[in-house]
């Protein structure tokens, strides 16, 4: 294997050994030159092998046959040529806000840290598809243009990064700030306001 595909085996077990995705759900895809290194379909990110091989339009090259949201990270790749990773999970509590009534589908959580505001940003929700509905991929690359992370309607977050470790941050930031945002329903809370998430941007 390449140093690029270690890297994604190392990240699956991580991910996996601390429950940020489980069962067989979850993939992981980095770029390497013109060719996209993609988690295979029906393995768990914790006992990840050997990786599919595909070409920058989603032909399959070698390995064993793609994750089945492959096209979701073509998606990204298109809409952002600037990354070179995505992480897409099904994390239990970003699942569980991406079900909730009444989001602002603009942004669906508050700045609650500094570290949310610098590695995600707004995060818009992308409206349910079903599983294998490909106008999914459309919609999602038409807003990754805009965000590098999303939020899919009843389903979980996706986010490219210029690295794997920025991906998966991000995917691991959306994760915690949903589990405080749900600790904090029903509380008073102190989001950081716009002049100090604009000044994090900077
Ligand atoms: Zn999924």
């Amino acid at each position: 294997m390449t140093a690029l595909a270690d890297q994604v085996v190392e990240l699956g077990a991580s991910l996996f050994a601390r429950r940020i995705t489980s069962g067989r759900t979850g993939n992981i895809s980095v770029r390497d030159g013109d060719r996209v290194l993609l988690t295979p379909t029906g393995v768990s990110l914790g006992a990840l092998d050997e990786l599919s091989v595909l070409s920058a339009d989603g032909e399959h090259l070698s390995g064993p046959a793609p994750t089945k949201e492959a096209f979701l990270h073509l998606a990204m790749y298109r809409a952002r040529p600037g990354a070179s990773a995505v992480v897409h999970t099904h994390s239990t509590h970003s699942v569980a806000v991406s079900c909730m009534a009444g989001l602002d589908p603009g942004d669906v959580l508050p700045p609650l840290t500094a570290y949310y505001a610098m590695r995600v940003g707004a995060l818009p929700l992308v409206p349910y598809h079903a599983p294998g509905d490909a106008s999914l991929g459309a919609l999602a690359e038409e807003m990754a243009r805009e965000h590098h992370a999303l939020l899919l309607a009843n389903h979980g977050p996706i986010a490219a990064g210029g690295d794997l470790a920025a991906a998966a941050d991000a995917v691991e930031e959306i994760e915690e700030t949903a589990r405080i945002f749900l600790l904090l329903r029903n509380t008073a809370t102190t989001p950081l306001t716009p002049g100090q998430v604009a000044a994090l941007r900077r």
